[in-house]
């Protein structure tokens, strides 16, 4: 790693840098430039990106046509309020958004993060019922194992059990209700999914008059737990919930536009949700942009006049710049036949890691545009970063997991550079 010079020491840098333990070893790089999958350093080594800086650049770094819209939008306006203006961009993103969404979802709140998007889509959820003078119902439905950001109200539905948010302890969560999603994960025996359904019902049926909205990652749970789980499990748990008055919240931040192998993960089983929330590729990691899908039902809760507003509105809410990068991006992503495209990363991860076995291995799983090998112990890793770094791949594994999800428009071989790295690396483990 000598090669790379200058690298930030996160102690004595300005920056305070995020998930960072400020006495870890791993060297914060100094990126000059990117372009496709390749990171350019200081020293002009570069790098090829295996995680797509957190899910968002779906087409890779400084592509010409988002780069062509974002200097169009600058040359018109890059930002001005939504209270009280709109503009083609954001106007056309919305159409274009619930054009793309199956039919229900008919109303698009802008904000500016994943987080942000989440915590809109619980406020309104919960000013619906409020609205409607269902006043208990108050509490989130979720699973075990989620992630849905890190600001407080998100950071309420996150895994129980992992310890990503201990210091604040277990007040905020200790409203809601988590659900043990079946193991086996795609698929599951069918026992298990038959007592996790169980558990479920028995949840909603006792508690429903006090729960506002299940809220989800459909399939695939990523940042807490890197797990995938059976979507005959998340239709048949959206059904109860549906049954029993309760909203359907799907949070698709990191799933949203391909990630899976279908342009949203809800396309994989046979529920269209309440809300929807979109963030992290729907700006094709440009800027940071969510957007908050909501069905009549629940905008015409709002529309009487002795009702509140929805009083949500993030200064850069419906940001033009973002907003026609975002539509150049989808442009792009339907244009040039994405799903294709993913359906060959998809095999190529399935064939890599098919007969990967070791012994610090727990387990190894592929779908749609994701791979990750978790192991049985996080001090596994430790050498990992480092070790790819030094075969030119950026990786950042976390707690147990090392994982890809590579952009979209990666080529077979630079995607072989990044497998086999990735299996490589417990060639270098002595197991005993
Ligand atoms: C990343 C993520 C978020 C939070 O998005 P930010 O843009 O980081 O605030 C929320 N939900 C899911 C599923 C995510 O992956």
């Amino acid at each position: 790693m000598s090669a790379i010079t200058r690298d930030m020491n996160p102690i004595t840098s300005p920056i305070w840098f995020p998930y960072s333990l400020m006495k870890q070893k791993s060297p914060i790089l100094h990126c000059t430039s990117a372009k496709g999958v390749h990171i350019t350093l200081e020293n002009n080594q570069t790098l090829i990106d295996a995680m797509s800086s957190w899910w968002s650049t779906i087409h890779g770094y400084n592509h010409p046509i988002l780069n062509q819209a974002a200097n169009e939008q600058l040359n018109k306006v890059s930002h001005i309020m939504l209270g009280g203006f709109y503009t083609t961009a954001s106007q056309k993103l919305a159409d274009t958004l619930i054009q793309l969404t199956p039919k229900g979802l008919d109303k698009v709140f802008f904000s500016d993060s994943g987080s942000v998007g989440c915590e809109v889509a619980i406020k309104m959820a919960l000013q619906y019922w409020y609205n409607l003078n269902k006043k208990n119902k108050t509490r989130l439905l979720t699973l075990e194992g989620g992630y849905h950001g890190d600001t407080i109200g998100c950071m309420a539905l996150c895994d129980p059990n992992d310890g990503m948010h201990r210091a604040f302890g277990s007040q905020q969560r200790s409203k809601h209700l988590f659900l043990t999603p079946p193991k086996g994960g795609l698929n599951p025996k069918d026992s298990d999914l038959q007592k996790a359904l169980s558990q479920a019902e028995h949840v909603i049926k006792s508690q429903h008059h006090s729960i506002a909205a299940l809220m989800l990652e459909p399939i695939f749970q990523g940042a807490s737990s890197m797990s995938f789980y059976s979507p005959v499990y998340l239709e048949k748990l959206c059904a109860l919930a549906k049954h029993y008055n309760i909203l359907v919240i799907f949070d698709e931040v990191a799933t949203g536009f391909g990630r899976l192998g279908t342009r949203f993960a809800f396309d994989q089983c046979r529920i269209t949700p309440d809300i929807l929330v979109l963030g992290k590729g729907l700006s094709g990691g440009y800027l940071g942009l969510a957007a908050t899908l909501a069905s009549h039902a629940i905008f015409e809760a709002f529309l009487p006049e002795d009702k509140d507003p929805f009083m949500h509105g993030p200064t850069f809410c419906g940001n033009p710049l973002a907003c026609n990068i975002a539509q150049a991006s989808i442009n792009l992503f339907e244009s040039q036949h994405y799903l294709k495209k993913i359906t060959k990363i998809s095999k190529h991860l399935q064939e890599a890691f098919r007969n990967f076995k070791h012994p610090l291995v727990r387990s190894c799983r592929t779908h749609g545009a994701i791979a990750i090998i978790e192991v049985k112990e996080p001090e596994t890793l430790k050498d990992a970063q480092a070790y790819a770094l030094k075969q030119g791949i950026w990786l950042r594994p976390f707690s147990k997991f090392l994982y890809t999800t590579p952009a979209y428009i990666i080529k077979e071989q630079e995607l072989q550079q990044i497998t086999h790295t990735m299996k490589r690396y417990f060639k270098t483990l002595n197991t005993h």
